[in-house]
């Protein structure tokens, strides 16, 4: 069992606390690590150090081509490191192997983007009625604090480092306390691959103290997070005393929309990617499967017979298709959904805690289906972050829209039909930050990602992910070499 530390400045450290957290594998409840338990007086150091990097160290002289290959270094120490790092995101988080392999692809083209990116940030010279010049500077916004979940370790990690290495910030990041091993391995590179100490520090810890003292700290310039809504609203609120800038990534309950007209082997197939994918635990899962009445019990039916055969176990056997949830709160939390569902609407699966050989020391739940939702049910309403899907009939289009739109959240949704016009029309109405037509899940680092609503603030990846580090400075340069004689 190996015990990491604390990285800040460049280098692994021990934390002021000698209270550790227990990382287990959700698989067989084994401990697979020890991390420290950050608190406030850790969290302080490491933004001191991001704060001495951004202020007086190095990182303000390292030109943006330098930036850039940082990035291309990172990109393809992940490539080359691959096979390790999905091993171990497997055993922490329990997602399948297939699906923590392409975690790391997304992880290293995440870095590479910003690589390529970080020459590309440049200001406008502004046209204005005088004899001068003006001008709109992009200048990073300084120490960001970068919260990020358990249910894509390193790839919300690189999200996050990406961009702000790219603006030339400097951060603090706190990986969730279930998964914080990916990250810590890879911070073993950073230096080879040329970031200053102090650039991008990491503090484990719990959400409460580390975390909110992260929020909190005034040398902290933003704070980006991704999570909970409900962590999100504290988040916001901590930010608001030193008026910080916040990004906020929260939850969804993103409708999956399919009428007659759709292919039904894609759809069923859709629909079960959408909603089942990494056990559920997606923000954007497509847990509202809204079906048109006509193909209703057949559309039930059918996707009821594929999950039926969903394979669960261990995420680093190759034939699984569905590993354990994270850990044994959330465990609880879905089979406290499960039950709930049961009192509201019709099971068609599943509906507990899948037990059997080499499940039951793991926090296994079985993929879960429920019908005949109505939309106000609670498990239509909440976000329950499992494999718990609920099928919602609808008769018309109109119908659809109304039903998809009704919710808290505005992440994502999905469309399936033949007719453009539709497709066109649906795409418009819903309010969503990401929709989908024919297709559900596949994101591109290229292009953007975030929420309306309660789903969030602010956007991630692309050219949109880097405006969250960098803040715009007006220069008027006066080009009269007089005095303006007014007084
Ligand atoms: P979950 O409850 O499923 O773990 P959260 O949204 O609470 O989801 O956690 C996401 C991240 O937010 C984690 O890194 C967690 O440690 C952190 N977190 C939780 N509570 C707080 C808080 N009060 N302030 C700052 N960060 C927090
Ligand atoms: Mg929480």
């Amino acid at each position: 069992m190996k015990t990491y530390s604390l990285y800040i400045d460049g280098r692994f450290v021990d934390a002021c606390t000698t209270e550790t957290l227990d990382v287990l594998n959700p698989a067989t409840q084994q401990v697979l690590a020890r991390v420290p338990s950050g608190g406030a007086e850790d969290v302080a150091r490491a933004v001191a150090a991001a704060r001495r990097a951004f202020d007086s160290g190095p990182w303000r002289d390292v030109t943006a081509q330098e930036r850039g290959r940082i990035l291309f270094r990172l990109a393809d120490t992940v490539r080359r490191r691959a096979a390790e790092l999905a091993e171990l995101e497997t055993l922490n988080n329990g997602k399948p192997i297939a699906e923590s392999e392409f975690d790391m692809a997304d992880v290293a083209t995440c870095f590479e983007y910003y690589g390529g990116l970080a020459t590309k940030i440049h200001g406008d010279v502004i046209p204005v009625p005088d004899n001068a010049m003006s001008l709109a500077l992009r200048e990073p916004i300084g120490v960001a604090g970068q919260i990020i979940p358990w249910n894509y370790p390193l790839l919300m990690a690189a999200w996050k480092i990406a961009p702000a290495i790219c603006a030339g910030c400097t951060m603090v990041l706190k990986p969730a306390e279930q998964t914080p091993l990916t990250i810590l391995e890879l911070a073993s590179n950073f230096e080879e691959v040329g970031l200053p100490p102090g650039v991008v520090n990491i503090v484990t810890g719990l959400g409460e103290p580390a975390g909110a003292a992260l929020v909190v700290h005034p040398d902290v310039d933003a704070v980006a997070f991704t999570g909970s809504l409900e962590t999100g609203r504290l988040i916001m609120r901590a930010a608001a005393d030193g008026v910080k800038k916040v990004s906020l990534e929260l939850g969804g309950k993103s409708p999956n929309i399919f009428f007659a007209d759709s292919d039904f082997e894609a759809a069923v197939d859709g629909a079960l990617f959408g909603v089942f994918i990494n056990q559920g635990e997606v923000c954007s899962a497509g847990s509202r499967i809204l079906v048109e009445r006509g193909v209703y019990a057949r559309f039930v039916e059918a996707i009821t017979e594929k999950a039926r055969r969903i394979r669960l176990g261990p995420g680093t056997d190759r034939n699984v298709k569905m590993g354990p949830l994270v850990s044994a709160d959330q465990l609880e939390r879905v089979r406290e959904y499960q039950e709930v569902g049961k009192a509201e609407a019709k099971l068609a699966l599943g509906g507990g805690r899948a037990r059997g050989a080499g499940l039951d020391a793991g926090f296994f739940v079985e993929p879960t289906i429920f019908y005949d939702v109505d939309n106000s049910a609670t498990i239509a309403r909440e976000e329950i972050f499992g494999p718990v899907a609920c099928v919602i009939p609808f008769d018309t289009e109109s119908e659809a829209l109304r039903i998809a739109n009704d919710t808290p959240y505005g992440l994502a949704a999905a469309v399936w039909t033949r007719d453009i016009f539709r497709a066109m029309r649906v795409v418009k109405a819903l309010r969503a930050g990401i929709v989908w037509v024919n297709h559900m899940q596949p994101t591109y680092v290229e292009a953007p990602w975030g929420g309306v609503k309660q789903s969030g603030i602010g956007r991630e990846l692309g050219k949109w992910g880097v405006e969250e580090y960098l803040h715009v400075k007006q220069v008027h340069i006066n080009l009269n070499d007089r005095p303006i004689g007014w007084y």
